[in-house]
């Protein structure tokens, strides 16, 4: 009988084998970022998330764009060029360190960026890209509004044109991410054309940003309300490119690809917190690890926390062939950031009363995820969203 090719040793942290998928360049962009998170957010992130706060973020903004994450799979314009997959895995190991930094990626990126690289002019990317993926110049995203969250389509916020064709902004946008430290805001208003995007330097007369406060997840993220009392802007404000709600919807759709993978960065991290403190915890004599009840929790966690970083993986690959449906992001946000959440939370019973201390990162990434499965399309919406790709039917009104 030929003898069996000797088979590679399990990895419990790499169970599926996952990593085989990858080549040289995606584990060094991996490592990259994971080195970066270690040094810069890990060591303070309980610190800031008490006192809900991020200090120093343009610093952190343009160190993250010297390692080449912001704009990341975006070409040209200072930007990195990398593939779906290699910013997946950016994002996976941001959010390991906390969401707040992976949503400061993702909004200056796969939103902010990504709208004026997608839809913007040449001299609107000209002006604002090359200084955003350096990081010198943060971005936010203006869609979500006081009174219209999951509907944009009836968003109040109104652009109109004056004699001389400037056009004049009134409204407010509400729980925008990097809004009173953004250079630049990308807003979405009624026109009589439709919804257009506007790139709006954020010193115009008549915008102001108010940050909100007494957040009670994403504390190490700036969220902020969007003002804008008659902003007057030139013709060329406008976003050419982009008419109606699929501007918006695009952008979404990359970031929420984002999302994918980010939430189970906060996932991994809580799941190797558990494994950790299972293993070194003793009651009743022995580590908690060895009893069952505490094994099948672990077990549980690690075949959704793979399947959830497998099922990104496809998806990016997907996404590099230029085959990824919205449907399919809707999907798998809608799973992973699920799993996640439930990861955590389960994470959290097995540091007993430890899981709630900010010590360790469970309870972190838990409250975390609850802005996570809201932003971006909330459960629902992609529930919404998958039922009408499986029936034809539209329950959203
Ligand atoms: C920390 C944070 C950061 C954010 N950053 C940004 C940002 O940078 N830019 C931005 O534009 N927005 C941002 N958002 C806003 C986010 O995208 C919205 O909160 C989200 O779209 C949901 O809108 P809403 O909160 O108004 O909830 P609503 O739309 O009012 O929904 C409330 C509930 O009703 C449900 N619901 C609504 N309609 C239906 C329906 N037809 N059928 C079934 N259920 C329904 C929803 O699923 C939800 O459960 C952020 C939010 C948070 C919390």
């Amino acid at each position: 009988m030929a003898a069996s090719p000797k088979l590679p040793a399990f990895d419990p942290a790499d169970p599926l084998g996952v990593d085989d998928l990858l080549e040289p360049e995606d584990l060094a962009v991996r490592d990259t970022v994971r080195d970066w998170a270690a040094d810069r957010v890990l060591p303070h992130i309980a610190d800031w998330y008490e006192k809900g706060e991020l200090p120093g973020i343009r610093e952190l903004a343009r160190e993250l764009g010297s390692i080449g994450a912001l704009g990341m799979s975006l070409d040209g314009y200072g930007c990195a060029g990398a593939s779906a997959v290699q910013y997946g895995l950016a994002c996976l190991e941001l959010e390991a360190a906390d969401s707040g930094i992976r949503s400061l990626v993702s909004v200056q990126g796969s939103l902010a960026m990504y709208a004026i690289h997608r839809f913007g002019s040449e001299e609107q990317k000209q002006t604002w890209l090359p200084r955003m993926a350096a990081g010198e110049v943060i971005g936010c995203f203006g869609l979500t509004e006081p009174d219209h969250g999951s509907d944009p389509a009836n968003m109040r916020t109104r652009a109109k044109r004056d004699g001389g064709g400037d056009w004049v902004l009134d409204g407010r946008k509400m729980w925008i991410t990097n809004g009173s430290v953004a250079g630049v805001a990308v807003v979405w208003a009624q026109t009589e054309e439709g919804i257009r995007g506007f790139v709006v330097p954020t010193d115009s007369p008549g915008f102001s940003a108010p940050e909100i406060k007494h957040k009670w997840s994403l504390r190490a993220s700036v969220t902020s309300e969007l003002v804008l009392d008659d902003v007057r802007l030139p013709a060329d404000a406008v976003l050419p490119e982009a008419t109606g709600l699929r501007g918006p919807l695009s952008c979404l759709t990359h970031a929420r690809y984002g999302i994918v993978w980010g939430s189970m960065g906060a996932a991994r991290s809580s799941f190797e917190a558990a494994v950790e403190y299972a293993k070194s915890r003793e009651q009743f004599g022995r580590p908690i690890g060895g009893f069952q009840l505490t094994q099948a929790k672990l077990a549980d966690m690690a075949v959704e926390l793979h399947k959830g970083i497998l099922l990104a993986h496809h998806l990016g690959r997907r996404m590099d062939a230029g085959r990824l449906r919205p449907e399919q992001v809707s999907f798998g946000k809608l799973n992973n950031v699920r799993e996640a959440i439930d990861i955590c939370r389960t994470a959290r019973t097995i540091l007993g009363a430890n899981g709630i201390s900010l010590e360790y990162p469970v309870m972190r990434h838990a409250t975390n995820l609850e802005s996570v499965l809201t932003y971006e399309g909330t459960v629902e919406m992609h529930q919404l969203v998958l039922g009408k790709a499986l029936t034809g039917l539209d329950a959203f009104r």
